[in-house]
């Protein structure tokens, strides 16, 4: 069962903070999809999640690169995570990410994946990914639905 969780952030900053929140309830092997349209905030919450998570900047969108790699630094290892990959899947397919060596990377309890239009790919996302959808309301605001299967066992409430 899925727990669904609403948040609505009032500017940029507020988006990146969530991030950095989700970033203290991972532990290794998490696979974060984040759907929405252009401009909704999947860049901005994810630049959050990676400063949670102690990766090192400059955190450019791998929109062009197609996927881009962070080793944690020894110092800022938090629980076993020593790497992160964060995709954007807007100009690929299914097929593409098989290339990248997508299955090797998801399995890899150490890992963690963020990847953007996760949408696109929806035959290779594993079933316990987190999903997280973002909605545009106005230039300020934003909805961020959290989709967690896991959230009731790690945070009973
Ligand atoms: P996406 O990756 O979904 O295309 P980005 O994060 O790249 O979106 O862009 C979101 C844009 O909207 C940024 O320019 C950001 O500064 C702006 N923005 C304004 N308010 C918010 C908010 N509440 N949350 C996220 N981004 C916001
Ligand atoms: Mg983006």
């Amino acid at each position: 069962m899925f727990m669904r969780t609403e948040f609505s952030t009032q500017n940029f900053e507020e988006t990146k903070k969530l991030g950095k929140l989700l970033a203290l309830e991972l532990s290794g092997g998490e696979v974060i999809c984040l759907s929405g349209e252009l401009g909704a905030g999947k860049t901005t919450f994810t630049q959050g999640l990676l400063e949670g998570l102690g990766a090192e900047k400059p955190y450019t969108s791998p929109t062009f690169v197609v996927m881009k790699e962070y080793e944690l630094a020894k110092s800022k290892t938090k629980n076993q995570i020593k790497k992160v990959y964060h995709f954007d899947a807007y100009r690929l397919e299914e097929k593409d990410f098989s290339a990248l060596g997508w299955e090797e990377i998801i399995a890899n309890n150490k890992n963690i994946c963020i990847i953007e239009w996760a949408d696109k790919l929806k035959k290779i996302i594993p079933v316990r990914a987190i999903w997280i959808g973002f909605e545009w309301l106005d230039e300020e605001r934003r909805k961020i639905i959290l989709y967690d299967q896991f959230a009731k066992i790690r945070r009973p409430c």
